[in-house]
């Protein structure tokens, strides 16, 4: 009887093991977590590149620029698209780049 609960105790403890410790060896490779939309508020909100158009107004007048390449996070349910830090970044240096390329 001894023997029987001393078995049934070790499988049980085998098992236990087997089940815990992939989960503490293995990172996990999931996906970052989607980022909530501040239009329709859904967790929808993912990195896309796309070619963006815009108006500045400069020295007067108003010029068009389009920033090819963009990348900016957009909701997939709405499409609205979240100018975060970053992207104004890229669409400020973008602009520079233009507005000096014309100049020369
Ligand atoms: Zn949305």
């Amino acid at each position: 009887m001894e023997t029987l609960f001393l078995v049934s105790s070790l499988v049980i403890f085998i098992s236990l093991l087997l089940y815990f410790i992939p989960r503490f060896c293995v990172p996990e490779l999931e996906p970052p977590p989607l980022k909530r939309c501040r239009a329709c508020h859904a967790l929808t909100v993912e990195p896309a590149v796309i070619d963006y158009t815009l108006q500045i107004l400069k020295g007067g007048k108003l010029k068009w620029y389009t920033i090819k390449n963009l990348k900016i996070p957009i909701c997939r349910d709405c499409g609205a698209k979240s100018f975060t830090i970053d992207v104004d970044n890229q669409i400020e240096a973008e602009c520079l780049r233009q507005r000096t390329q014309n100049v020369k």
